[in-house]
């Protein structure tokens, strides 16, 4: 059987018969993947601990007819801090959940796995405000569905931009308004997150612009998505008891096999400025940090 080498992000597990688990990867040369980890539910599994959701790894696969087969993983970061602090983990698995809706498998996804490990470097370090929206718009501009921030997407004029509908694509002037009514200092911040500004965006304190920015990426995402984002909603609905259940899970062995969902958790994400600028695949992508 032939073998590959990548880097990946775990998203998500999923356990498989009594020892194994499936693991879904973000890979920035494979894009995702998907590989049997065997053994690893044996107390005894070297690849044991090296393989949850969140986990930067360099790993070695077995290519298989159907999934690969995980031969050799190493970690590069377990995002430690991440993973200790409930608030960080809700946006890590907002992202991570983003990456597997979007992602394809063995389609190479070079600036989307720079910029998922550059948002997890950054929620390492702190959580900011701006960080889970600024991700997203980037993420929608990657993916070719980024909101104009020129000119009104209902009459193409240059007046200021006061509400947002992801269904007409994006932001419409006071004539045109429809949808989400939308703060001038949104429209600011997330054109400074999108034009070159992150760093700063990401320095700046909590405000109504950074929860809106977060808001209404949020809803363009699932507008594109075509799905409501569980981690996201489930986040914001479930007490912090059942958070810390269900977080450990991106481990999920305490659920019963006939209520094992068909994904698991999965958390991770950050715009790291100190990752420096993504070189643009296929080249329509802005610099992810600069
Ligand atoms: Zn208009």
């Amino acid at each position: 059987m032939a073998t590959y080498h990548d880097e990946g992000v775990v998203l998500r597990t999923i356990r498989l018969g009594e020892t194994d688990r499936i693991v879904t990867f973000a890979t920035p040369e494979h894009g995702k993947v998907r590989a049997v980890a065997k053994g690893i539910r044996k107390t005894k599994s070297r690849l044991s601990g090296r393989l949850e959701p969140l986990t930067h790894v360099n790993m070695m696969c077995w290519r298989g007819r159907e999934l690969d087969v995980v031969s050799q993983v190493e970690v590069v970061e377990h995002f430690k801090a991440i993973r200790g602090d409930l608030e960080r983990l809700h946006v890590a698995m907002t992202m991570l959940e983003v990456v597997d809706q979007v992602a394809l498998e063995r389609h190479a996804m070079k600036a989307m796995f720079q910029m998922l490990v550059g948002a997890l470097r950054t929620l390492e370090d702190r959580l900011s405000p701006a960080l889970l929206g600024s991700f997203l718009w980037k993420l929608l501009v990657l993916e070719g569905v980024g909101p104009s921030l020129d000119q009104c997407v209902g009459c193409g004029s240059d007046s200021e931009l006061v509400a947002f509908d992801p269904g007409e694509g994006g932001f419409l002037c006071r004539t045109c308004r429809r949808g989400q009514s939308v703060g001038t200092e949104t429209v600011i911040l997330i054109r400074q997150v999108l034009s070159g500004g992150l760093r700063a965006a990401l320095d700046q304190p909590p405000s109504r612009a950074t929860a809106e920015s977060e808001r209404l990426a949020m809803l363009a995402a699932e507008y594109h998505l075509d799905r409501r984002l569980r981690s996201a909603h489930r986040g914001a609905e479930i007490s912090t008891v059942a958070w810390q259940g269900w977080s450990t899970t991106i481990g999920l062995d305490a659920v019963p096999a006939d209520q094992v969902p068909d994904a698991e958790a999965a958390p991770s994400a950050g715009l790291t400025p100190g990752v420096g600028p993504v070189p643009a695949a296929g080249g329509g992508s802005p610099p992810l940090a600069s």
